[in-house]
């Protein structure tokens, strides 16, 4: 399997398709996930194209996970949960649906269910404020 750059991450990262960014810099982008889990569901990505874990170089991985432990825990105490569930899929059979390599960060709280993974489409009012929640957090840290 060779990068397709028509995926939709590769469309975000070009300005293609629209999101809610909450974090960028020079190597890796963050947006919610348009189909939450959780409030404050986070997608994390490098700019660099990769397919996921066996195709990622080395350096890019540690960019992209540098950047996954910096919005922990601002989405953490934006969303007000009790807990994050970090996830990342690799290749169909394990879940993988987007083939640019990412990095799932799930707020979870005691006692509440996860939604179904890309189950149904977020109240866009609710994503809006969601985004700007994280990006607030960010800007005080
Ligand atoms: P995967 O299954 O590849 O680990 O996760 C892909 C994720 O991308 C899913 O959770 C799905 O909800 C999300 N997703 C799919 N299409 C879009 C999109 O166009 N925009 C955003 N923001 N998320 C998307």
């Amino acid at each position: 399997m060779t990068y397709d750059d028509s995926n939709v991450f590769a469309k975000i990262l070009r300005e293609e398709l629209p999101c809610y960014k909450v974090y960028e810099d020079d190597e890796t982008f963050a947006f919610l996930d348009i189909m939450p889990r959780a409030d404050g569901h986070t997608l994390v990505i490098p700019k660099n194209p990769a397919i996921n874990i066996f195709d990622v170089s080395p350096e890019v991985l540690c960019t992209t996970i540098r950047t996954v432990q910096r919005l922990t825990p601002a989405i953490r105490d934006a969303v007000e949960a009790d807990g994050v569930l970090i996830q990342q899929f690799n290749d169909a059979a394990a879940g993988q649906t987007v083939f640019h390599v990412h990095f799932h960060i799930i707020p979870r709280w005691d006692g509440v269910a996860l939604k179904p993974h890309a189950g149904d489409m977020g109240d866009p009012d609710v994503l809006a404020a969601n985004a700007e929640k994280i990006r607030t957090v960010l800007e005080a840290a």
